[in-house]
């Protein structure tokens, strides 16, 4: 089986996958979603009472179980 997925591996004719991005082309969508990853960070783990965006439990109550499972201070 290895040998298969092998062999059709070096089978595929070059130029046919996609060639390699360049980094500068990758970097501004790496930055973006790491900029998107944290800001959902902070809505899963900080978001409540004092360090709380918006007014109320409503952010809170809707990550509530993510909040849990990543092991964040709660309640
Ligand atoms: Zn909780």
């Amino acid at each position: 089986m290895a040998e298969a997925l092998a062999s059709a591996a070096v089978s595929t004719p070059a130029g046919s996958l996609s060639a390699p991005l360049p980094v500068r082309a990758v970097l501004p969508w790496a930055l973006f979603v790491g900029l998107l990853m944290l800001v959902a960070l902070y809505f899963v783990g900080a978001e409540q009472g004092a360090t709380a965006v918006f007014a109320g439990e409503g952010v809170h109550e809707w990550v509530h179980d993510g909040r849990h499972l990543l092991g964040f201070p709660c309640h």
